[in-house]
């Protein structure tokens, strides 16, 4: 198992599979981004190498993400070995739903149990707004796919003041009929993070206060195995669940049991820092290998540092961490 020089293991793993993503959305990356080149993109079998890897480490949770996973060719037929290889691996995958129709029960068969699909509005022309297409129907069909092929669904929305804080009211609606989690995650300055000020964080408590005049929300106690980085709440007498996640006001660096691995296999050991370790020219050396990318993420993994101290040295002065998200995979 991987250890810290803070005492923290590693337990979960972010694969992204591409930087590439088919929206544009205003708080993630510019309209103008450029692509890595195919070849610097790792390939799938080298990503089950460093699943393979990860599973070595005692890493029990991965998921991949992107850019959109879904939009690099045969990514369906990549979870389905992944989960062959590995099943008793937490395999997850995070999205934006967009690309989903149709695939849901393709997906629940390969696998697939639980899906993260981001989704900031409930309103379609400002879905359009924020990621300069025009699908928000798509991903709300999307999700009702999911849930009725019994795939878990979480719905991540970035919870953005002057641009979806007037929509609490119908976000609740949606966890209070569908069992689903939404969770609310604060606006965090990583990129070019468009837009992004202190006035327009909305922060967890701020959206805990107005949810409670809205609905009888009652705290959920998770299992320390499957507790996350979000605050769970019950929505008494509904379906669903609500939940907060806090990178800002209310960090949880003290528990951070993740490592993320970009799509062209840079190691990031915090979402805050700068600091890549490069994988890929160990990984593709004839006489490294595998061997050599443990070694550097064991090294790595060591000086992870505690994020909140960074965020707190550079918040203010723009970007904290310089990479687009969705470059990173979130
Ligand atoms: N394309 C996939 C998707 O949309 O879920 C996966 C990649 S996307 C970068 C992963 C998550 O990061 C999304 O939920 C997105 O909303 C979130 N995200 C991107 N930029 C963010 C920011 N500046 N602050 C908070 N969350 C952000």
């Amino acid at each position: 198992m991987i250890t810290d020089n803070f005492q923290r293991s590693v337990s979960y793993m972010r694969f992204s599979v591409t930087d590439r993503c088919n929206l544009a959305c205003v708080y993630c990356a510019r309209k103008d981004i450029s692509y890595l080149p195919h070849e610097d993109i790792l390939r799938y079998e080298e990503l089950m190498k460093l699943i393979g890897l990860a599973r070595e480490l005692k890493v029990s949770k991965v998921r991949l993400t992107g850019g959109e996973p879904f939009a690099r060719k045969g990514f369906v037929d990549f979870v389905r070995e992944v989960h062959a290889a590995y099943g008793d691996l937490d395999l997850r995958i995070t999205t934006n739903g967009t690309l989903l129709a149709g695939k849901a029960k393709a997906l629940f068969q390969a696998g697939v149990k639980r899906l993260n699909i981001s989704l900031d509005t409930l309103d379609a022309a400002k879905f359009e707004r924020i990621t300069g297409r025009d699908l928000f129907w798509t991903v709300r069909k999307a999700v009702d796919e999911c849930l009725d092929a019994g795939i878990g669904v979480k719905i991540n929305t970035v919870a953005l003041k002057g641009v979806n804080d007037d929509e609490l009211p119908g976000l609740l609606e949606l966890a209070r009929k569908n069992p689903l989690d939404l969770r609310f995650i604060e606006f965090m300055p990583i990129g070019h993070s468009g837009g992004w000020s202190p006035e327009r964080i909305w922060t967890a408590d701020q959206i805990l206060d107005a949810a409670r005049n809205l609905a009888d929300l009652e705290p959920v106690q998770e299992p320390t195995e499957a507790r996350g980085p979000a605050r769970m709440f019950r929505i008494r007498g509904g379906a669903g669940r609500i939940g907060l996640i806090s990178p800002l006001s209310n960090h949880f660096c003290a528990t951070c049991n993740r490592l993320r691995i970009t799509a062209s296999g840079g190691l990031r050991t915090c979402l805050f820092s700068d600091r890549e370790y490069r994988l890929r020219p160990a990984l593709r050396h004839p006489k490294l290998g595998i061997e050599k990318v443990r070694r550097i993420i064991e090294l790595a993994s060591k000086n992870k540092p505690m994020g909140f101290m960074l965020l707190r040295e550079k918040i203010g002065s723009g970007a904290v961490c310089h990479t687009n998200m969705s470059s990173i995979g979130g």
